[in-house]
């Protein structure tokens, strides 16, 4: 089929001669290919099209929904295909199957451990225009902000006496405000500030989509995961919300991550921003992407995020008429986690307490804490008040509060950095991951690392909870060596050791 229709590619090219191809014809040039490099086979448009229409008839063919489930207890995942159809079904017992299956997954690779970071604003400079972040080059109702380096020592220092280890720094595109030297110079700032008990140990980079080149030197400083959020997999509907700046060029900013991992980083995080577009069409796009890391370097997303779109400055979330409800983002997260069992799940501030809490049981595995989404906003968090968040944060509690309402809740709340540190990235974390090795490491570097932040942050009614919690949870430790280790670790954290991992 596939070679037929490209023959007939070739051959209307050959009709037309010098003349442009129609859309149409243009499309039969772009064919499926997972191993593709470019942005237009492996994000197949056609293929999602087929996809969706594969789903809606098969939405109620249990037969084929039972299939799928079973495989999926397999817990070694689903494809875009498969999950598509899951994501189509509205009969409410398979829906309960599948918010079981997906706590079940959750359970089994994760345990009861959530790890905890905050996002960095550097710079609200930016010289695109999305349509949905207040930060647009248009908006003129904003402050403009950059952090100096003087200002992200304060507001790092801010951010490790809330008990934070690991950050993720965000910045609008801005080649001028904002160069690669610029965000390199605050990632080492970051690293070398040494407050207290106080470190930085992960710096994760969200930034625009740039070159191998700079994907490299964003390597040789050490970065955690890169990630970039693909907003839309639609291309027309992307262009549309990107209507101007660098952005607007779908091709490049979807194959970043392939220049990511040419540029030797191979942990990536992807994600979308649901609300823009047809979340069925997003969910089918968003896993073909990880299907085509997987398909090309062997290794898939190190995380996917899901942040529905919020209000902000200059910004109606109303205006965007693909919103989703509650029962649809848990069901899209719940999907995720069986889709891709070994791929980290993050839910930010954006999302209230109540929904994070669902979210926790099907499958999120990281939540920011005690965020602030403007430049400044930790050192000043009056500066909340002059409308430059990105967006508006729903959940408002303190790092602490979320730590004791983690504990309360069954979690080790963890601010474990290990892997990377230990050169687990790529395929070597995934395949530890996929060994169930990696328990080994999450479970007593969560709570060698929960004991830090007692000892060091947290509030007296905090440290007694947390503390019964280690107490219990070392108990649990399977290999005798390490639990011995660990429980050694333990009491010489609380004789003032620090930054013990597996
Ligand atoms: S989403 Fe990013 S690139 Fe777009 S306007 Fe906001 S900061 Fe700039
Ligand atoms: S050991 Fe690795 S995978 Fe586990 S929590 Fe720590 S950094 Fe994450």
């Amino acid at each position: 089929m596939a070679i037929a229709l490209l023959s007939l590619a070739v051959i209307i090219k050959i009709l037309t001669d010098e003349k442009d191809l129609s859309d149409s014809e243009e499309r039969m040039l772009t064919m499926y290919n997972p191993k593709s490099l470019k942005a237009e086979e492996f994000i197949n448009h056609e293929e999602v099209l087929d996809t969706l229409a594969f789903a809606k008839k098969n939405k109620d063919n249990t037969r084929l929904i039972d299939t799928i489930l079973e495989k999926a207890k397999l817990g070694k995942g689903l494809t875009h295909r498969e999950a598509s159809v899951l994501l189509a079904c509205d009969i409410p017992e398979k829906i309960e199957e599948m918010y079981s299956l997906a706590e079940q997954i959750k359970k089994d690779l994760y345990g009861n451990r959530i790890v905890l970071f905050a996002p960095l604003y550097l710079s609200n400079y930016c010289v695109n225009g999305c349509v949905y972040c207040p930060y647009h080059q248009k908006n003129k109702h904003i402050s403009r902000k950059k952090l100096t380096q003087e200002d992200i020592v304060r507001e790092v220092t801010a951010l490790q006496d809330m008990g934070h280890k690991r950050l993720a720094i965000e910045a609008g595109e801005d080649p001028v405000n904002n160069p690669i030297e610029y965000i390199l110079e605050s990632i080492k700032t970051i690293y070398s500030i040494k407050h207290k008990n106080g470190a930085i140990r992960r710096v994760n980079v969200n930034i625009a989509a740039t070159s191998v080149e700079n994907y490299r030197k964003l390597k040789e400083a050490e970065i955690g995961t890169y990630i970039l959020f693909q907003e839309t997999y639609h291309k027309e509907s992307y262009e549309r919300l990107h209507p101007t700046g660098p952005k607007h060029d779908y091709a490049y900013h979807t194959e970043a991550m392939d220049r990511a991992m040419e540029g030797g980083i191979d942990d990536v995080g992807l994600g979308v921003l649901f609300g823009l577009e047809l979340y069925p069409y997003e969910f089918a796009a968003l896993l073909m992407h990880a299907e085509h890391l997987e398909a090309v370097y062997g290794v898939g997303p190190h995380t996917i995020s899901v942040p529905r779109i919020k209000g902000a400055d200059d910004i109606d979330p109303d205006a965007f008429d693909n919103g989703i409800s509650d029962e649809i983002f848990a069901k899209i997260c719940a999907l995720i986690r069986i889709s891709v069992p070994y791929t980290g799940m993050i839910i930010s501030t954006r999302e209230s307490q109540s929904v994070r809490e669902r979210v926790l049981h099907l499958g999120v595995s990281q939540v920011s804490g005690g965020s602030r989404t403007s430049v400044g906003g930790y050192y000043s968090p009056e500066q909340e008040d002059d409308k430059s968040e990105q967006f508006d944060v729903s959940d408002t509690r303190t790092l602490d509060e979320v730590v004791k309402w983690l504990i309360e809740k069954g979690y080790i709340p963890s601010f474990c950095t290990a892997c990377y540190r230990e050169g687990r990235t790529g395929d070597r974390f995934m395949s530890l991951c996929k060994s169930g090795q990696i328990q080994n490491c999450c479970h007593p570097n969560a709570l060698m690392t929960l004991k830090e932040y007692l000892e060091d942050y947290a509030s007296p009614e905090t440290k007694e909870i947390g503390s019964v919690l280690i107490d219990k949870e070392i108990t649990k430790v399977p290999n005798e060596k390490v639990k011995k280790i660990a429980m050694q670790n333990l009491i010489d954290i609380s004789n003032g050791k620090r930054d013990f991992r597996f």
